[in-house]
Order: C-alpha cells, then sequence, then structure tokens
C-alpha cells in the first residue's frame, strides 16, 4: 500500500489521478490533497476517500467556510500548506497537478524530503529546470513525468545507455486550430480554443496545446527531465494521439510507446513505479490502428514552437520568461483581452526584452518570472483586436 498525495486534486490531472485511485484500492491510498477554489471536490474528496489533511489554497474567505476539521481529516488555509503536504511524512509518492508554475516551492520541499514525485506540473520543471535538476542530485527523490509524452520516452529510455539514443521525439496532436485555414487563426474563439480534439484537459493546457506551446513547454521539460540537448529532441505532430513518443537509436532505428489517448495511463505508471501496472486499464474501447497520421509541424501555424527552442537553447532563465509571459499571456487570451495570435507575439516581444541570467537562487527565477508577467501586463494593449499589431 503506498500512500499518495496530490496537490490540485480538482483539476483534470486530479481527476484522472482519482479514477486510478478508484481502480486500486488495494494499492494506494489517498493521505493528502489540495484544491485552490473547488471546495465542493474537496469536501467529496475527504467523504469518499478520509485522507489525513487537505489543503484549500486559494485566498478566498468563504473558503474558511469548510472549517478545521471534517471527520479524522485536517483541513488547512494557504498556499504554504501545500509544502506542508508536501512533506508529510506518511507520503510516499506526490502527483503535482497544480498548473502553473505556483507547484514549485512543494516540489523543491518534497525533493528535499526525499519523496517521490509523479510530476504532471511542467510550468515548474520548465521555470525551474536547473535550480531543480541541482536539488535532485543530493536528493533520495525520483521525478516520474505525468505528462503522457515524457512517461511515454521515460519507459522507453528505461534501461537505455544514453550514448546508444540519437533523438528523442514528442508527438503532438496539433490542437484545436490544426486543420483551420490560417488566416481564420486571426479571429479564433476562446470556445474553439478549448475544443481540443483528442484530449480531454484543463484550459490553460488546452489553449497551449492550440498553439504548440504546450510541446514548445514539453521540449524544455523534456530537456530539463532527460538531459538531451536541444537539437536531440524532436517534435512530430500525430493528429490521433495514439503515439506518444518516440526514441531514435544509433542506429537509425526508431522505437515508438502507443496508448489509448487517456491520462490514466502515464498517472497509474508513474503511481505503480518502480512495479508494473498489473491489470488493463481500458478493457471495453479497441485499440485502432488505423489511420495514424504523422506530419512535420507547420512553423506558420505555430511560430510559438521555434520560440520555445530558442528560450531553450539559450538556456538559464530564458525558459522562465517563455513559461511567465505564456501563462500571463494565456490568462489574457482566455479573459478574452487579447487575440489568440497575439500570445507568439507577447512571447517573443518578452524573449527579446528580457536578457538570459543564470540565477543560483530560487528567488532569481522568481524575479524573472515577475518581470515577465509584468512585461506582458505592460505591453498586451498594443496587441488587442484591431490594434496595430495583430
Ligand atoms: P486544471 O486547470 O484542470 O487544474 C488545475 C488544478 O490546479 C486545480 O486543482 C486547481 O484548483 C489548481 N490550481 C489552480 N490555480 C492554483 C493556484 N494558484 N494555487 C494552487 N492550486 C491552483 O489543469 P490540468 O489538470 O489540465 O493541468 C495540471 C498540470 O498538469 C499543468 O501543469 C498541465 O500542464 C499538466 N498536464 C496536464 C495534462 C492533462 O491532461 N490535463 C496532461 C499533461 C500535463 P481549483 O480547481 O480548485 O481552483
Ligand atoms: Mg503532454
Amino acid at each position: 500500500m503506498k500512500n499518495i498525495a496530490v496537490l490540485g486534486i480538482s483539476g483534470s490531472v486530479g481527476d484522472s489521478t482519482l479514477k486510478v485511485l478508484r481502480r486500486f484500492p488495494g494499492n494506494f491510498r489517498l493521505e493528502a490533497f489540495s484544491v485552490h477554489s473547488n471546495l465542493q471536490k474537496a469536501e467529496e474528496c475527504i467523504r469518499e476517500f478520509q485522507p489525513k489533511l487537505v489543503c484549500i489554497t486559494g485566498s478566498n474567505i468563504d473558503a474558511k467556510s469548510l472549517g478545521t476539521s471534517l471527520g479524522n481529516t485536517k483541513i488547512i488555509y494557504g498556499s504554504e500548506g501545500m509544502e506542508e503536504i508536501a512533506t508529510l511524512p506518511t507520503v510516499d509518492v506526490l502527483v503535482t497537478a497544480v498548473v502553473g508554475a505556483i507547484g514549485v516551492k512543494p516540489t523543491i520541499a518534497a525533493i528535499q524530503a526525499g519523496k517521490d514525485i509523479a510530476i504532471a506540473n511542467k510550468e515548474t520543471l520548465v521555470t525551474f529546470g536547473p535550480l531543480i535538476n541541482e536539488l535532485l542530485k543530493n536528493s533520495r527523490s525520483k521525478l516520474v513525468p505525468v505528462d503522457s509524452e515524457h512517461n511515454a520516452l521515460f519507459q522507453l529510455l528505461e534501461g537505455r545507455k544514453p550514448e546508444s539514443i540519437r533523438s528523442i521525439i514528442l508527438t503532438a496532436s496539433g490542437g484545436s486550430f490544426r486543420d483551420f485555414p490560417l488566416e481564420r487563426l486571426q479571429n479564433v474563439t476562446v470556445k474553439e480554443a478549448l475544443n481540443h480534439p483528442t484530449w480531454s484537459m484543463g484550459p490553460k493546457i488546452t489553449v497551449d496545446s492550440a498553439g504548440l506551446i504546450n510541446k514548445g513547454l514539453e521540449v524544455m521539460e523534456a530537456h530539463y527531465l532527460f538531459g538531451y540537448d536541444y537539437d536531440s529532441i524532436g517534435v512530430v505532430i500525430h493528429p490521433q494521439s495514439i503515439i506518444h513518443g518516440l526514441i531514435e537509436n544509433t542506429d537509425g532505428a526508431i522505437e515508438a510507446y502507443a496508448s489509448h489517448p487517456d491520462m490514466i495511463f502515464p498517472i497509474a505508471h508513474s503511481l505503480f513505479y518502480p512495479e508494473t501496472v498489473p491489470q488493463l486499464l481500458i478493457e471495453s474501447k479497441p485499440f485502432s490502428w488505423k489511420n495514424l497520421e504523422f506530419r512535420e509541424p507547420d512553423s506558420n501555424r505555430y511560430p510559438a514552437l521555434e520560440l520555445a527552442y530558442r528560450a531553450g537553447r539559450a538556456g538559464g532563465s530564458s525558459t522562465a520568461v517563455f513559461n511567465a509571459a505564456n501563462e500571463k499571456a494565456c490568462e489574457l487570451f482566455l479573459q478574452e483581452k487579447i487575440p489568440f495570435l497575439a500570445i507568439p507575439k507577447l512571447l517573443e516581444a518578452a524573449l527579446d526584452s528580457i536578457p538570459t541570467e543564470f540565477p543560483a537562487e530560487i528567488d532569481g527565477y522568481l524575479d524573472v518570472d515577475r518581470r515577465a508577467r509584468s512585461f506582458v501586463e505592460s505591453h498586451y494593449s498594443k496587441y488587442i483586436k484591431g490594434g496595430i499589431s495583430c
């Protein structure tokens, strides 16, 4: 029996994690979790799983309405509570399923406490990658990626000698606008962006996917997780999302990992790791090999992918700039304050304006993160609908 803690149980990854926990009640116990604003979900999960500790991170005063305990569950408030959850002595595996770089402090706390981490929260790795890798050197903590492409690559790379691998390749569905005529991208709506063709996910990652910004973040995530340089990390569009990752061996042969596009696969793998998942996860759906397609990403449709490589190659704080500028720009798009095509323009402007630094401490990265967000905040009006630049 492993004790599991989940940061962000009320989100899409959180929900898939609950499915896995319900499927394997004899293997896992939900020991602790956080929600930000979804008190109803918190209450349901407390009643169903009776965890030891729950944290409500939202600053809304009404949040306190749940009180300080429910049954045997202790309830705490405020984002610092995520660190308490991450370091709870009885927790074996921490699932980081919050969205955004906000996940950094609990992730660092868990590494320092030697916890195993099933990491979904890619923005933390993208922003603080060098720091996190440094901390991992002195910890017995192990990161297992939950992101489907990285989980596929993790499984393909396990036991391989790095010198036997020529490149690693991430697949991308191509997102909601994959088949839209290019000129339509000028005035796509938030509703259209949120209509993802294959995956059911939270709003931010769904918008990120539409511009292949999610894939850009994932290229950086792959770099920090597996240590390959950016010239050895490729991206291929694969609309069916059946193949998630590929590795190219030094002899040129390519191996692929395939599964249904459902997050329960990588989540179950990361929770059971290093044991294998003992039973079928999806019994009713037949696996379809029909019409699997692959194509190169088009840089006219997805300009942010090249910007992500540019930020990644610059290294240091540049990936933090890319991530923070994107978090802010994505938020503005979701609030219908900027058009979709303004997002890559703001990313490019932020990368042009904020020089690369190589901070040694978390505060240096947090400072860059703040500067990138305020850059977007103070420049986005140039890119509003009908404005000069879009
Ligand atoms: P969702 O938007 O569905 O869920 C986000 C979660 O984070 C919710 O539990 C939310 O709480 C919580 N949250 C939001 N803001 C804050 C905050 N300021 N402080 C603390 N908690 C907060 O996101 P997803 O589940 O889609 O994604 C989560 C992470 O996993 C992201 O980093 C994403 O890139 C990554 N990922 C997601 C995949 C997917 O299939 N969805 C696939 C691969 C990676 P509440 O709802 O209570 O407000
Ligand atoms: Mg992914």
